[in-house]
């Protein structure tokens, strides 16, 4: 006899979840140990695993060999697998413990379960090399150096471990998944990423995230190599836009196409500057991100200010070395460079689904208007607007103004509120509150018939627009 019976099938279970427990309790030691780090019976508790297996439809009576299949392992083990490539093939049997220990106890099982010495030959030790995996889980420790050392110059609290493996083991896998026919299985994928990111979570101190990771590293098996996935840091806030003639995102200049030509200056863009570019220099400098991308709850005309409560945004910077940003001091520098053209408030972390609900939000919008009416407008005929106005839906065709980049298709938009202020008898200023998307400008000037009805139709006047500004975004965080 090779072993003495090292474990005792001793209580089979089941329990109210309609799962079958197999417990396994281990007596003392007498020949054999396991291969990890700790002698065996440093373990405690006594009782080492359990084995269970759901089942849908509990049979009458139950033998062992029910419950864990024996002969499939004996069947497995026999191709020549190391621990770890052994115990994965079960690995949906039993709870709160590694492959490699589920490996240690099958082969014990077998050792103590078979009566044919030729049998027990072939299973009994672990092979020099393992016939599916060719030695690779030798490696874990070195993949786990290489993930720590390309992560080295990045700040991050979470990462998340990825592979690829070579396409040999991962048919040599799939054939054995086949012969055995199995399906309490793991595949080595998942096993070398949780081991290597146990390994990772020991030596960095940082966690495992397989939700949202703030580094993914890919570890390329055949060729010791890691790739990072780093998740963009987006960081939410409002701006104002104090100043008139900057857009919110930079433009390409319409000729050259961002290259440089001689219309743009060589700076291959339409305008000096815009919202994201006097945001995102400061948000870059200390995060030493990549890239960037701006992302506006909706966006004003570039000849609009943005006034009132401020815009809600969300700046992603694309492969940041830095994410722990005090955000106070941030913004503090964020509006002090800004040189009077843009305010920030209300900065802080946010995420990629934040961006999906900041693009999607229908949210009400309140403007100022000042117009200038080419003939003098008695007050009256002014306050009517008022009622004709007010609670009325509108219909608007795309303005000519953006045509050339807009299909050309007809909208329906409320009207929510309206209020107008006297300047002169030529001049007025209106206050409208309208739904998302409505075009404030063509509502009032008409569009040349594009928008109906207009303010100008209603009054029989042109009206000119003289200034535009947005005085309030009715958002949730937006307060009053
Ligand atoms: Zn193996
Ligand atoms: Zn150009």
């Amino acid at each position: 006899m090779l072993g003495i019976s090292i474990y005792n099938l001793v209580l089979i279970s089941y329990n109210c979840q309609q799962s079958l427990s197999l417990i396994i309790a281990q007596k003392p030691i007498i020949n054999g140990h396991l291969p990890t780090e700790k002698p065996l019976h440093s373990r405690k508790p006594l009782i080492l695993a359990t084995f269970s297996l759901q089942l849908t439809n509990i049979g009458e009576s139950m033998e062992i060999s029910d419950l864990v299949d024996l002969d499939l392992a004996e069947k497995a083990a026999s191709k020549g697998l190391c621990y770890h490539c052994l115990g994965r093939q079960f690995a949906k049997h039993g709870h709160g413990m590694s492959n490699k220990e589920r490996g240690f106890y099958l082969r014990n099982a077998l050792i103590s379960h078979l009566a044919d010495e030729s049998a027990k030959q072939k299973v009994v030790r672990e092979p020099s090399e393992c016939w599916l995996c060719s030695g690779l889980f030798n490696e874990l420790p070195k993949f786990s150096e290489i993930v720590i050392k390309k992560l080295d110059p990045y700040q991050y609290d979470t990462f998340l471990i990825g592979s690829k493996i070579d396409a040999e083991i991962m048919d040599r896998e799939e054939r054995l998944w086949g012969e055995l026919g199995n399906q309490h299985y793991e595949p080595i994928k998942a096993e070398i990423n949780r081991e290597v990111g146990k390994l990772v979570e020991a030596k960095v101190k940082k966690t495992v995230n397989f939700e949202n990771p703030d580094i993914t590293a890919v570890i390329d098996t055949r060729f010791d190599s890691v790739e990072l996935q780093i998740t963009p840091l987006f960081l939410y806030g409002r701006y104002k836009k104090l100043i008139r003639g900057i857009p919110q995102t930079r433009w390409d200049c319409k000729d050259c196409w961002g290259k440089g030509c001689e219309k743009c200056n060589y700076t291959g863009k339409m305008y000096d500057t815009s919202i994201e570019e006097i945001i995102a220099k400061v948000v870059m400098d200390d995060t030493k991100g990549a890239d960037h991308s701006f992302h506006g709850m909706g966006r004003e005309d570039i000849d609009a200010r943005m006034l009132g409560n401020g815009r809600p945004f969300i700046l992603e910077i694309k492969i940041p070395i830095k994410r722990h940003l005090e955000l106070k001091k941030l913004e503090k520098r964020i509006n002090l460079h800004s040189e009077g053209m843009v305010e920030v408030s209300d900065i802080r972390k946010s995420s990629k689904e934040e961006v999906v609900a900041i693009k999607d939000a229908k949210v009400l919008k309140t403007y100022d208007v000042e117009v200038e009416f080419a003939e003098p407008i008695k007050h009256a005929k002014l306050k009517e607007v008022v009622r004709a106005f007010k609670d009325r839906t509108i219909e608007q065709k795309t303005p000519k103004r953006v045509l050339h980049r807009r299909a050309d298709k007809t909208r329906k938009r409320m009207v929510k509120d309206i209020d107008i202020e006297t300047v002169d008898d030529k001049k007025a200023k209106f206050t409208i509150t309208g739904e998302s998307g409505i075009y404030v400008k063509e509502l009032v000037h008409g569009d040349e018939g594009r928008t109906k009805p207009s303010i100008a139709e209603y009054l029989d006047v042109k009206c000119n627009i003289k200034t535009l500004d947005v005085m309030h975004i009715h958002d949730e965080d937006g307060g009053k």
